[in-house]
């Protein structure tokens, strides 16, 4: 059992100062400081004064077994380990497959969730990938979805993009019909993970579906909104409809110079125009290639997405943009986790699962990470590390 005394608290609503106890994976009890004692050896006392209380952020898009490919065989990226998420104070993941799915597999992605999840962190995964239809594990989004438990959507499946397999309206309403049922079925969110790219028709082919069908627009959650400003302004009529709209925090100079909008200064756009933090989150897109390509469609160069980007962006749209703490707070816990029907991820509350981080209340630096009530960071130093990765242990 842990005890954090006295901390700020941010549930991601500011609750004050409280102290926060936690007893095996869960939040048992949260009061008024200095007003609850718990005897035993077991407990642990953990001073939060001057520090900010939050959930572990929820990370809904990460290519955990690596992705990119798109420049060739070298141009494959290397699977992620557990420091990259502790590390990043990401307690918990999406994994997803991407553009290829041909040499990145359903049956490996499950097999790394798996193993994440056992060296501490809560993982789950989306069936499918880039393509329409959907390669799936069994016969189906809708058996996928009901019979294997990590899988609680479909993606990201690609649109208005040059990668995409241009689905049809008919091809992407069958797809989110699949994802809908299989979602109803096993009480998951069966949401279809869309990756946006660069083409001008933006958000249009799931407005198609949504105005010709009776899927609601909730069962899409459209990534990568911030890659361009038609693609941000197109967002903000979109969430008018109740659309969710998830931004990319990694990035690179030179795609920002291509007419990327900044992750936290997208965030500060759609808030100031109105669009609730609640239909608004952030991912890393970790581990993806981050291609470069010149203006014939050729492959300049690749980095990879980090995990770490999201605290930053975090931290940027707080002290650069001036958005409340709060919002800044829920865009990467309790909104992703509301959209991905993950009730017990993204919120300190009683009862709760244990993903808490303590930050520096000043500067917001990541300080201490538990990850289901287990001690995987302490003043900055990494307690837990991958099996493959036990050096980074000091
Ligand atoms: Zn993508």
């Amino acid at each position: 059992m842990y005890l954090i005394k006295g901390a700020q608290v941010f549930s991601p609503v500011f609750l004050g100062q409280k102290d926060v106890l936690i007893a095996g994976s869960k939040i048992v009890a949260m009061a008024e400081p200095d007003s609850m004692s718990v005897d035993g050896a077991s407990m642990y006392e953990i001073d939060g004064s001057g520090k900010i209380l939050m959930p572990g952020l929820v990370d809904s898009l990460v290519h955990i077994i690596g992705g990119g490919g798109e420049g060739g065989y070298t141009t494959r990226t290397p699977e992620m380990h557990l420091s990259d998420a502790v590390c990043a104070g990401v307690t918990t993941l999406v994994g997803v497959l991407g553009t290829d799915s041909i040499t990145r597999t359903l049956t490996n992605l499950l097999a790394k969730a798996s193993a994440l999840q056992e060296e501490g962190v809560t993982v789950y995964c989306h069936t499918g990938s880039y393509q329409v239809p959907a390669r799936t594990l069994l016969d189906g989004i809708d058996q996928d979805l009901l019979l294997i438990e990590k899988f609680i959507g479909v993606g990201e499946v690609a649109i208005s993009d040059h990668r995409s397999s241009q689905p049809t309206r008919q091809e992407l309403a069958r797809l989110a019909s699949q994802a809908r049922v299989g979602g109803m079925l096993s009480g998951k969110a069966g949401i279809v993970s869309v990756h946006v790219g660069d083409s001008e028709t933006c958000l249009q082919p799931i407005l198609d579906v949504v105005s010709a069908t009776d899927i609601p627009i909730r069962q899409f959650y459209p990534t990568h909104i911030n890659r361009s400003q038609p693609l941000l302004d197109a967002g903000k009529g979109y969430a008018q409809l109740g659309g969710y709209l998830d931004l990319t925090a990694s990035t690179t100079p030179e795609i920002l110079a291509a007419g990327e909008v900044k992750c936290a200064t997208a965030l500060s756009e759609l808030l100031a125009s109105g669009v609730p933090a609640s239909q608004i989150s952030l991912s890393s897109d970790g581990f993806a290639s981050l291609p470069d390509f010149d203006e014939q469609g050729n492959l300049r160069g690749l980095k990879v997405g980090d995990l770490a980007s999201l605290l930053n962006e975090m931290r940027d749209a707080v002290f650069i943009e001036g958005v409340a703490l709060e919002d800044a707070i829920r865009v990467v816990t309790q909104s992703p986790a509301d959209i991905l029907k993950l009730h017990n991820k993204g919120r300190v509350c009683v009862g709760s699962d244990a993903d808490v981080l303590l930050l520096d209340e000043s500067t917001l630096t990541l300080e201490t990470v538990f990850a289901r009530g287990a001690l995987m960071m302490r003043d900055k130093r990494l307690l837990k590390a991958g099996v493959f990765e036990q050096d980074k242990l000091s």
